[in-house]
């Protein structure tokens, strides 16, 4: 089993504290490497199954550590393409007075920008991709691409599905990365008729769809014809529609939650992982609670993999 994960990867500067430089206050910042779909990549590498990232990145040291970084999770990195003179884009959290997290971006010109766009790395890429078992993609990942280019990931999704691939998608609504509400919603729908699992989280869909309760969102899924339907509601139960049947499966109470940065990442990855070793979805759904739990349960989206494994969730 192999699959590819396609989306963008971000320098991130977290603040780590305050100091106070005579000049007003500095904040002392942490640099490391985040996006979410290389957070799910990441995780499910650390589930036991063969990963490949794909996106674009420059010729920079941060794309160089990107690509170490990936290479030390044992992430296939090949079909990773470097556009020179080009850097990934950048994301600032800041710390707001009321214990809010606000992100700032700067990524409009990030190579990722371009995947899918270029003819000839398009077509090679296609034929990659073709050999994977599941293909794992975001309403991020469509978000930073261009309206062509999505329309052409959207007609090699057909043929690959066509052909016997799986297709995972969680819509992850970013209202901002996107020109209104009704391209969002326009693209989302046409990539979620080709979705085999879906891996939604029920703010999202009610910020994009205006849902006032999960049926609504049950129902306009089965209806794009998504056959595997995963509704993450944070520490209330995940809801599942498989077979024709609904259900509610309870997330584990976690004691102490420090962060839920990468929450829902870190559950499409357990999710995922197990799902394509061939557990149900149910037990799969547990699966990414466990994941889920030791990410919240630290700072920073992605966990030292050191730490990730040898803590055992609750
Ligand atoms: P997102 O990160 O996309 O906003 P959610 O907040 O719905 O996603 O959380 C995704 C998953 O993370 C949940 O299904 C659950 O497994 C776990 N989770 C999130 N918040 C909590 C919490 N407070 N307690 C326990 N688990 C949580």
């Amino acid at each position: 089993m192999k699959l590819a994960a396609l989306g963008e990867v971000m320098v991130e500067l977290a603040p780590q504290a305050s100091v106070d430089s005579g000049q007003g206050g500095k904040a002392l910042l942490a640099q490391s490497y985040a996006g979410d779909t290389y957070n799910t990549a990441v995780y499910i590498a650390r589930g036991g199954v063969d990963v490949s990232y794909v996106t674009l990145l420059g010729d920079d040291p941060y794309s160089e550590e990107v690509l170490t970084r990936l290479a030390g999770e044992g992430i296939d990195t090949s079909a990773i393409a470097r556009l020179p003179g080009r850097c990934p884009g950048l994301y600032m959290i800041q710390n707001t007075p009321d214990g809010e997290r606000y992100f700032t971006y700067w990524r409009g010109e990030a190579p990722a920008r371009e995947l899918f766009a270029d003819a000839t790395r398009r077509e090679a890429l296609a034929a990659y991709l073709q050999e994977m078992d599941c293909i794992y993609l975001s309403g991020i990942t469509l978000a930073i691409m261009t309206p062509e280019a999505r329309a052409e990931l959207l007609t090699f999704l057909e043929g690959y599905r066509a052909r016997g691939g799986r297709v995972a998608f969680d819509s992850n609504y970013r209202p901002r990365l996107w020109a209104s509400a009704d391209t969002a919603r326009a693209a989302v729908a046409e990539f979620l008729q080709q979705t085999d699992m879906a891996l939604l989280t029920f703010e999202d869909e009610q910020a994009l769809w205006g849902d006032k309760r999960p049926g609504s969102c049950v129902k306009r899924n089965t209806g794009f014809g998504v056959s595997e339907l995963v509704i993450k509601r944070g520490a209330e139960p995940v809801l599942l529609q498989f077979d024709g049947e609904l259900s509610a499966i309870d997330v584990p109470r976690v004691s102490s939650v420090v962060d839920t940065t990468g929450a829902g990442d870190s559950f499409n990855a357990g999710y995922l992982a197990a799902r394509l070793q061939g557990t149900s979805p149910e037990a799969s759904i547990a699966a990414g609670n466990r994941c889920a739990a030791r990410v919240i349960g630290h700072r920073g989206a992605i966990i030292p993999r050191a730490e990730y494994l040898a803590v055992e969730p609750e």
